[in-house]
């Protein structure tokens, strides 16, 4: 094989890609593939796996052929490749046959770098046949975990592929997936028979990430807060019901944000318009179910919220990856309240399968453990996958940032335990809190409950509040609801050494203001300074661009390419080209009209301009 020089290899990086230097565990993965070795590579979501394969595609003479699960994908992969001025193109069901001879004319004239696949073409013995006439430098394979009946996205299709190491006896053949556990992993090895590789695990850690759990309290009031935060970016709610998804869109579309919703439950017209819209920029925010994210590679998605509590840690770790791929700063939060506990413990009773039922209580008490402690968010997902996270303070996540503190709030437990016991363990959450808060109501009058001592004890504080630690009592094993219709609180062995004052109880509060503010300084002192008035034109101008050739906005430019224009105004072509992002094609297609944009912003804010 041709060897390839340093100097070609950070040319190739700069002049096509627009990068100065290489992600981590990019480079290795790159020259182990230009020694002809295979690779088996773990990276997380954002961490760049396409250019692993796309530079040595563009530097090896032949075409580079990728075996892809998902049209949608593909689609978006070839549109990159394209607007970089890779050949690329796929062969998938989608096309119709002239689109597909043209796309078969391009591979057998040699002429294409990249050729994206769908796996049940290794099934057809003519594909097969084919490629023996074409000349093929390399095979990728993307989502390689789609191979291992242990994974969970198992694609029957991708079994054909453990042939590929004898099909291409003499090329590199180089694997790639986001997800794998290690038995995962070790399966999707043993069924690719990889020869000599190169075994990669990247560090899951997302830095650009930062991580944020509140108490979930009035939710819609909440949600209006943090998208008045978020004004403009791109971002994914989720919740666990359709219903809660529809009826949050309409909220959101109510209050003037530009919302829509996606989960099974709507048509397929409608869910693809709506994934259409959000991909394009033309929508901020989509408000969905866990349906919404397999085949979305947007990379500008700025922040994801939690509405309701994840199912598991793994689903909380890939709908939150699903922001900041392209590394510039997200934010992820996580409304939390002990009380979709029992909705969550609700859907898992229904099921009949034990294993099943197992597997589901067991993830859904580590998700809440995870939401419960105080330990630093990023260290506690980490440690979930088995990785230690070497630092003490991440400073971007709720803990770190010291966004919460604790507090003692055994007396206000006392008081409502002791309501409780003087109403003999007979009543729900919704009539103890109103003994505590002194309320007026015909059941508390027909029994007489205006009489007792705790009657009016906790008029200090407000109901969510006095609800909110009904619900703390709860996850905390203080009380405990009884089965049926009507269910009561009753007190366990705890509660009554509270009472006795021989055991204390904090729970976790958020500090208001004050720290939240830290708190946001802190999170957008990791990004360079940019001028925001200029970023917003330049993704009017991105947008306009991408409508006109029909890509999404992000193919154009990523965020931290506007992030690095707005920053650093280039004047110049040759300045345009520093900017991350900006190769050589971006250069001649784009170049002229973002430059001139910027010319323009600066001559009419000549303060920025210096
Ligand atoms: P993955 O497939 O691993 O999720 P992508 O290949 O989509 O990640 O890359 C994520 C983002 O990172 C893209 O916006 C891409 O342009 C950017 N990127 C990749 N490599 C580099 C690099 N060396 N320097 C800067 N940005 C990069
Ligand atoms: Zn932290």
């Amino acid at each position: 094989m041709k060897s390839i020089t340093d100097s070609e290899l950070f040319d190739t990086l700069r002049k096509v890609f627009g990068f100065r230097e290489f992600r981590p565990n990019q480079e290795q993965i790159v020259r182990a593939i230009l020694e002809n070795r295979d690779v088996f590579a773990v990276m997380p979501t954002g961490g760049g796996k396409s250019l692993c394969y796309q530079l040595p595609a563009v530097l090896l003479p032949g075409t580079c052929m990728v075996i892809s699960p998902l049209i949608s994908l593909m689609k978006d992969q070839v549109d990159g490749a394209r607007a970089n001025g890779i050949r690329a193109a796929f062969l998938n069901s989608s096309l119709d046959p002239e689109e597909r001879d043209a796309v078969m004319q391009q591979l057998l004239s040699n002429s294409l770098d990249l050729l994206y696949v769908a796996p049940e073409r290794f099934t057809l013995e003519a594909f097969k046949k084919m490629l023996g006439r074409v000349n093929i430098s390399m095979a990728v394979i993307d989502e390689a975990h789609c191979i291992s009946e242990w994974g969970h996205d198992f694609r029957p299709d991708y079994l054909s592929l453990s042939s590929l190491v004898t099909m291409f006896p003499d090329l590199p053949v180089a694997a790639f997936t986001a997800t794998a556990t290690h038995l995962v992993q070790q399966n999707i090895l043993d069924k690719l028979s990889l020869r000599n590789s190169l075994i990669v695990r990247a560090s899951f850690d997302r830095p650009n990430l930062s991580y944020d759990i509140r108490l979930k309290d009035k939710v819609d009031a909440q949600l209006v807060s943090l998208l008045k935060k978020n004004a403009g970016k791109a971002g994914i709610i989720y919740r666990t019901s359709r219903k809660s998804v529809h009826e949050t869109a309409e909220m959101l579309k109510a209050k003037g944000f530009r919302a829509l919703p996606y989960h099974a439950g709507l048509s397929d017209h409608d869910r693809k318009r709506n994934q259409e819209a959000f991909i394009r920029d033309e929508v901020d925010v989509i408000v969905a179910t866990i349906a919404f994210g397999m085949g979305i590679d947007k990379s500008n998605i700025r922040f994801v919220i939690h509405a309701d509590l994840p199912k598991s840690i793994e689903n909380y770790y890939q709908e939150t990856g699903r922001a900041g791929r392209d590394g510039e700063a997200a934010h992820c939060t996580l409304l939390f309240s002990p009380g979709d506990i029992s909705k969550l413990r609700f859907f898992i009773d229904t099921m009949t399968d034990e294993t099943e039922r197992k597997r589901a209580l067991d993830a859904l008490s580590k998700v809440v453990s995870f939401a419960s402690t105080s330990i630093c968010r990023r260290r506690n997902l980490l440690d979930y996958f088995g990785e230690h996270y070497p630092h003490d303070n991440c400073s971007s996540c709720d803990i770190c940032l010291g966004t919460r503190e604790r507090v003692d709030c055994t007396r206000e437990a006392q008081m409502l335990l002791s309501a409780i016991v003087r109403t003999e363990e007979r009543f729900g959450a919704t009539h103890i809190v109103d003994i505590v808060l002194g309320s007026n109501t015909r059941k508390i009058r027909d029994f007489g409950h205006d009489r007792l001592k705790t009657y009016g004890i906790g008029k200090g504080q407000s109901k969510t509040y006095w609800r909110q630690l009904v619900d703390e009592l709860l996850a905390q094993k203080v009380i405990e609801k009884s089965e049926g219709l009507y269910p009561t609180l009753f007190l366990l062995p705890k509660a009554v050494s509270i009472l006795k004052n021989e055991e204390c109880i904090e729970i976790l509060r958020v500090v208001e203001k004050t720290k939240e503010k830290e708190h946001d300084r802190t999170l957008q002192a990791t990004e360079t300074p940019y001028d925001q008035q200029l970023f917003e034109l330049l993704r009017v101008l991105r947008k306009e661009i991408a409508q006109e050739q029909g890509i999404p906005p992000y193919v154009v430019f990523s965020d931290r390419s506007l992030h690095d224009m707005a920053s650093i105004c280039p004047r110049t072509a040759d300045t345009m080209l520093t900017v991350t992002g900006v190769g050589e094609v971006k250069l001649q297609r784009y170049g002229r009209q973002f430059l001139h944009l910027i010319e323009r912003y600066c001559t009419d804010h000549p303060e920025r301009a210096a």
